[in-house]
């Protein structure tokens, strides 16, 4: 494949874009640098590149883009947006709309804001939550992604459960010093956090269904504990649910356990591939964000007409029937076409799965927590990630990303993938 393009593209954009990316994780760092891909059209479960290369496509934008790209029911509603005016800083009638669907579908949520972004969402969750508890401390699990605001980005240092070090630079330690992390379904080292700050403790951050160090559920039961022992101490648990709200089920990860978070932070799929965020959660809660209370929050794009006729239309599509049953169906056939390919290439992988999202771990072991995706093999994944896209296959340059499956993929895709797979298994194998 020529890539000519591309490379042109990428040398420019070194020249004026901060490391030629508007965000890092589109860079190829991970799978062994150069320029990447730069994509000119896309349409379905498809996109064709700059020097004219098409591309089957599970990126999916990082998952918003659940429907396929371009998709005439979204793109008809943000036209209509774009005609009658795209940004009013006034109240609009799609707000009330698109709130009422949100809560419908997701119980939990009794008063929603909307927002601009999953970040801005997930911040606003922690500064809400410190001013309802009026405590300061957070919990957050290793490996999870909650955005780049100061508190998030914090790594456990060594032991189970510890006090967090910043883990970008220009984070005060003051900051990170609040944020205590644990390892995703570790139930005794939580207890162990709790117990030890429990009574400092204003929330416990989760993604109920991880998505940023591959697909990995939680343990049963864990959910539920995490819960129950936070409930115990005083605190609030707030699930960010920026990958998961209406990516397994019509409605979010907190109804696939049954279990309700006290408050929840959206973004990705909820804007059908515009901008946005959006939180909520129990009533007496959110009545802490101005302008009813004290907890304050605004934007200037927040809530505009063309994000929410996109997060409409976006909904409206995945209310169809047989939308997740056929996304599973076609998760399942990915899933087993590229275990029998590594079966028979001799290419140790694990694969997690769930409904149309899945990651595939260079590996034996079976990942359920940060460490185990961190000991899988980053450099067989930028292997596969460069024959793959040789091959047409766009995925995500990072072996901690998942593949998304969309309304559009079709079972030829799949099968054309999982050709694909085989045929990188195979080279790998040789060498
Ligand atoms: N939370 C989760 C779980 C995410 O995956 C992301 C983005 N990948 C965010 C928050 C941040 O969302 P955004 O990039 O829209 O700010």
């Amino acid at each position: 494949m020529d890539f000519s393009q591309s490379k042109e593209l990428h040398e420019e954009a070194l020249d004026h874009i901060v490391g030629g990316v508007n965000s890092p994780s589109r860079a190829y760092k991970a799978v062994g640098g150069g320029a990447p891909v730069y994509m000119d059209r896309a349409r379905g479960a498809y996109f064709w590149d700059v020097d004219g290369n098409k591309y089957i496509d599970y990126l999916a934008a990082y998952g918003p883009i659940i429907t396929g790209h371009g998709h005439p029911h979204i793109a008809e509603a943000i036209t209509r947006a774009a005609n009658n005016g795209v940004l009013y800083g006034t109240p609009t009638k799609l707000e009330n709309k698109f709130a009422k669907m949100l809560k419908e579908a997701i119980p939990s949520l009794e008063k929603v804001r909307f927002v601009n972004s999953g970040t801005e969402a997930v911040m606003t969750t922690v500064r809400v939550a410190r001013a309802y508890t009026g405590r300061t401390k957070i919990i957050k699990f290793a490996g999870c992604y909650h955005g780049h605001f100061d508190s998030v980005l914090v790594q456990a240092g060594s032991g189970p459960a510890t006090l967090g070090t910043p883990d970008s630079a220009g984070i005060p330690k003051a900051v990170a010093a609040d944020v205590i992390t644990v390892p995703f379904n570790d139930l005794e080292a939580f207890k162990t956090a709790m117990d030890r700050w429990g009574d400092q403790i204003a929330a416990v951050l989760v993604e109920p269904i991880v998505g940023n160090f591959g697909i990995v559920e939680p343990h049963q039961g864990f959910l539920q504990a995490v819960n129950d022992i936070t409930h115990d101490a005083g605190a609030l648990v707030i699930y960010d649910e920026v990958i998961t709200a209406f990516r397994f089920t019509y409605g979010s990860a907190q109804q696939v356990y049954n279990i309700e978070p006290d408050m929840t932070a959206m973004g990705k799929i909820i804007g059908g591939g515009l901008p946005i965020g959006a939180y909520g959660g129990r009533q007496d809660i959110m009545e802490q964000v101005a302008p009813l209370g004290p907890a304050y929050q605004a934007g200037t794009m927040a809530g505009n007409p063309a994000s929410m006729a996109a997060g409409i239309a976006c909904l409206e599509v995945l209310q169809q029937d047989g939308v997740y049953d056929r996304l599973d169906k076609l998760g399942a056939r990915l899933e087993k076409g590229i275990v029998v390919k590594a079966a028979d290439a001799g290419v140790p992988i694990s694969v997690n799965r769930l409904c149309g999202a899945l990651t595939v771990y260079f590996g034996d072991t079976k990942v359920t927590n940060y460490d185990q995706a961190e000991e899988s093999d980053g450099e067989a994944f930028a292997q596969f990630f460069r024959l793959m896209i040789e091959q047409g296959i766009n995925l995500a340059p990072s072996k901690y990303e998942a593949w998304f499956l969309t309304t559009e993929h079709t079972e030829a895709d799949i099968d054309t993938t999982v050709d694909a797979v085989g045929n990188a298994f195979k080279k790998m194998a040789e060498k």
